[in-house]
């Protein structure tokens, strides 16, 4: 079975008397270890797209499965425990704290977890050591590169130990060269098992992905896989 499944998923959002109809009938798949790189025009529901996954918003009508889970029938708090456990986010312009240390950023999503003090420590210090950050792990982001700042990023997605990797632009704030390293490691995650689904204006950046899928108007348009 899927790891993420889209029935006929439509998202209308209501402005005053406007609607607008950012999915118009959505089918799609997304399997464990899967990396897919989501293109379109800007206002093609890309994002929209990305937040229903991320249990952040709800579909207007159709379904979304997560681990066979109807996203709608869950409660409130479940659905937090499910973007908790399941899902790790990660952003064009990074969203760290910038007052905070690499360590205590990555620390963030675990702040309601019930494990002790000393195993979340020892979490985000090993989440920062596979993104290559383990001798930056006490320097706020100011005082490291934007690459860099994009790994304690990934480092932070990963805390929670999600089975999807949600990035939107991952890639929108950095040069060509950064760029490549970011996708590499993103790649490699996608490599361990984990589900990661990029949004991409960057044709470059999507070749990275085994599978390219095309919005056009709220509609899939064009749905590739790469040829082994
Ligand atoms: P993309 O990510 O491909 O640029 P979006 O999913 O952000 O596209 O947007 C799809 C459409 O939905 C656009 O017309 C956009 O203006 C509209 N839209 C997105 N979010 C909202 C919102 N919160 N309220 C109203 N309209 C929205
Ligand atoms: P890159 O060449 O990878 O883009 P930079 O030239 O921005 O990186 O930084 C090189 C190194 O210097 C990085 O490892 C970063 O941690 C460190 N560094 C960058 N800016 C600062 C700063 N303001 N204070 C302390 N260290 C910094």
């Amino acid at each position: 079975p899927a790891l993420i499944s889209c029935r006929d998923v439509t998202k209308t959002y209501v402005m005053g008397t406007q609607k607008v109809h950012a999915l118009r009938g959505v089918n799609v798949d997304f399997h464990r270890g899967e990396m897919t790189a989501i293109m379109g025009p800007s206002g093609s529901g890309k994002s929209t797209l990305m937040n229903l996954i991320g249990a952040l918003d709800v579909p207007t009508s159709g379904t979304l499965e997560i681990n066979g889970r109807n996203l709608a029938t869950l409660k409130p708090n479940d659905l937090a425990d499910l973007r908790n456990e399941t899902i790790g986010f990660v952003f064009q312009q990074f969203n760290l704290l910038g007052r905070s240390s690499a360590l205590t950023n990555v620390k963030l999503p675990l702040r309601y977890s019930r494990k002790p003090l000393s195993d979340i420590d020892a979490r985000a210090a090993e989440c920062l050591k596979m993104v290559g950050l383990g001798d930056r792990m006490d320097h706020r982001p100011m005082q490291l590169s934007g690459g860099q700042q994009q790994r304690v990023a990934i480092a932070r997605a990963l805390a929670g130990s999600p089975s999807i990797i949600l990035a939107d632009e991952p890639t929108g704030a950095l040069d060509t060269k950064t760029s490549e390293e970011i996708m590499a490691l993103l790649t490699g995650l996608g490599e361990s098992g984990i589900t990661v689904i990029i949004v991409t204006h960057e044709p470059e950046v999507a070749e990275y992905a085994a599978r390219q899928i095309h919005f056009r108007d709220g509609q899939i348009e064009r749905d590739e896989r790469a040829k082994p």
